[in-house]
């Protein structure tokens, strides 16, 4: 069994605005807020993490909305991006580890995703420690007495 957008995925008429342009910071300006997001996070006191298709994209997961993604795709008339990897052939990214790295110094105190990839779960984050908004792929509960 492969697990992947290219199997999961059905057509979806309406998918809002796709296909928008990616936006780039000139190095300066890039450092300038990777400093900025460092002192926060340093300071912070209960850092939470939202993530959603984008940290998976270098993974070769695509996302959705992005200039390559599987809706922008769709809706021009394409299948599923060539790039697309089966969830069980994808890789932790540095951003995952690098929230693995601040969840361990005990910085990072939860991450909320809408992905169901698994990639935080197989990098290492602890499963109390995140909610999985839209489920994983790699989950299945009996129905009848809820084990997993
Ligand atoms: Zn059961």
């Amino acid at each position: 069994m492969s697990l992947g957008y290219a199997q999961k995925l059905s057509y979806k008429e309406d998918v809002g605005s796709v296909g928008m342009k990616e936006l780039y910071d000139p190095p300066n300006i890039l450092q300038q807020k990777i400093e900025q997001l460092a002192s926060m996070v340093a300071e912070s006191k209960h850092l939470v993490v939202f993530t959603g298709a984008g940290i998976s994209t270098s993974c070769g997961i695509p996302d959705f909305r992005g200039p390559k993604g599987v809706w922008t795709l769709q809706k021009e008339g394409k299948g599923v991006p060539d790039a697309s990897l089966p969830f069980d052939r994808a890789m932790p990214s540095r951003t995952h580890m690098a929230l693995v790295a601040l969840e361990k110094t005990g910085i990072l105190k939860f991450v909320i995703s809408q992905n169901v990839d698994s990639l935080h779960l197989r990098s290492g984050i602890p499963r109390a420690k995140i909610a999985e908004l839209h489920g994983n792929s790699f989950r299945e509960i009996c129905q009848s007495c809820g084990t997993e």
